[in-house]
């Protein structure tokens, strides 16, 4: 499969890992929308949140999105995001949990 993210948590094209265990990895969004921006995938792929039905990939994914914000410092607060689909404005098509922060975030979104 020809999957950009598949090949990120693959070690097939190399990033540096901000977080990484054996199902979820984490690293810098190419083009931050923030100070601190990183994207926390699972190494399964999965398209969105649309097709998730693992609830327990599901909480470890959320749950190391939080430890990836602690450890970036973000104890003022943060942003979760999970673009999903066209509508959702998902341009890459492997799940992923966008942690933002180092800045105050606006509402609503764009
Ligand atoms: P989406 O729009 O699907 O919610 O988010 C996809 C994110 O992936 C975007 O924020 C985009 O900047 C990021 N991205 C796209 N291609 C790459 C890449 O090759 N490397 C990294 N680190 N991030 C990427």
């Amino acid at each position: 499969m020809d999957c950009l993210f598949c090949k990120i948590a693959s070690g097939t094209i190399p990033v540096k890992p901000l977080y990484e265990d054996e199902t979820v990895f984490a690293f810098a969004d190419i083009h931050p929308q923030a100070p601190v921006h990183v994207l926390v995938i699972p190494k399964v792929h999965v398209q969105s949140m649309a097709q998730a039905g693992d609830e327990a990939m599901l909480g470890h994914l959320m749950a190391s999105a939080a430890r990836v914000a602690r450890e970036q410092g973000l104890e003022n607060g943060y942003r979760l995001v999970l673009n999903t689909g066209d509508d959702g404005g998902q341009t890459v098509n492997h799940l992923h949990v966008h942690v933002l922060g180092g800045r105050h975030m606006t509402w609503p979104p764009g």
